[in-house]
């Protein structure tokens, strides 16, 4: 599942992002021309004006704070929890993180982190260093509270499938 999102809507592109979700920005406009629908990808925007265009692949939010457009993005298009990969994507540049030996993080960041770490990842783009359970914690707990709602509400719904470990 990949994502578009009108360009207001960066916040949400962040949560998104950290959740592994390919986000691209960009402005959207109803006077078009809109994106070629794709593959996999749906478009997320406010503007009520595009349902004119009449496409399945566009997801206009009623959602006005990015928490709450995470959670209506994870509840309207049933994510679970398989679908998520935190932490594999730089929530600034979209880029897939590649791992660091601890050695190549030495100096870049805080001592502490350093000696209680084991796991470090980089941006190739901007070169942000992130690990788990640091900076990123609370948006973490932020995505599994999101996800344990909108399962709750779809339990007992259509798709027991999605839920089920292989
Ligand atoms: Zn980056």
């Amino acid at each position: 599942m990949k994502f578009l999102v009108d360009a207001p809507l960066g916040g949400l592109a962040k949560w998104l992002r950290f959740c592994g979700f390919d986000t691209t920005v960009r402005p959207l406009s109803a006077r078009g021309p809109l994106p070629q629908p794709q593959a996999d990808t749906f478009i997320l925007t406010l503007q009520t004006s595009l349902a004119r265009f009449g496409r399945g692949d566009i997801v206009i939010l009623r959602a006005a704070a990015p928490e709450a457009q995470l959670r209506e993005v994870l509840r309207r298009l049933k994510v679970s929890r398989r679908d998520l990969d935190l932490m594999s994507r730089c929530v600034k540049c979209n880029e897939a993180l590649v791992p660091l030996s601890r050695d190549a993080v030495a100096g870049r960041v805080p001592e502490y982190i350093w000696h209680t770490q084991k796991e470090f990842y980089e941006c190739p783009a901007c070169r942000r260093v992130y690990w788990p359970g640091s900076h990123t914690d609370g948006i973490s707990r932020k995505v599994h509270a999101a996800l344990g709602r909108s399962s709750r509400r779809s339990a007992g719904g259509k798709s027991p499938s999605q839920r089920s470990t292989p």
